[in-house]
């Protein structure tokens, strides 16, 4: 073994817990989703905070907390990286992606409240407006819920 291998050979001692976000299921579920009160930002699937393995070293906590928005199965290992060292780009990335989500909700709460659109037309308007290939169940599903989350 070589000065090189002692010099970047990690050391493992970082105490492993469990995954304080899938609570060590590897997945996030309703449940998970309505204790972290994401539930018009995220869908159950993987966990992206423990990288579906159920747990992470103890030290994470501290650097990024468990109910990050952004941080979900989606992002790359890149800026997955990123978002926990608190890279600005990141951060700012992560920022208008929850007001991109945000200002839609706020337009289907005006629509459903203020003008009284039903949820078939909010939906329908929305695949008018919105990118091809958005399944119309899942958009009503979606509307369903933020009618169900914000009591409307
Ligand atoms: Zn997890």
């Amino acid at each position: 073994m070589g000065i090189f291998n002692n010099l970047f050979k990690k050391k493992e001692i970082t105490p492993k817990i469990e995954c304080p976000r899938c609570l060590g299921k590897g997945h996030v579920n309703e449940a998970d989703i309505i204790r972290l009160d994401k539930e018009l930002y995220w869908a159950p699937g993987d966990c992206a905070y423990c990288k579906k393995t159920g747990e992470v070293d103890a030290s994470l906590v501290s650097k990024i907390a468990v109910d990050e928005m952004y941080l979900t199965i989606e992002r790359t290992d890149r800026e997955r990286k990123k978002i926990i060292n608190k890279d600005k780009q990141a951060i700012a990335k992560a920022a208008e992606y929850k007001e991109l989500i945000d200002s839609f909700v706020d337009h289907i709460v005006l629509s459903y409240t203020e003008k009284k659109a039903s949820i078939d037309d909010i939906a329908e308007t929305l695949l008018v407006k919105g990118p091809k290939g958005i399944d119309k169940g899942e958009l009503v599903r979606y509307i369903k819920k933020i009618i169900e989350v914000k009591q409307l």
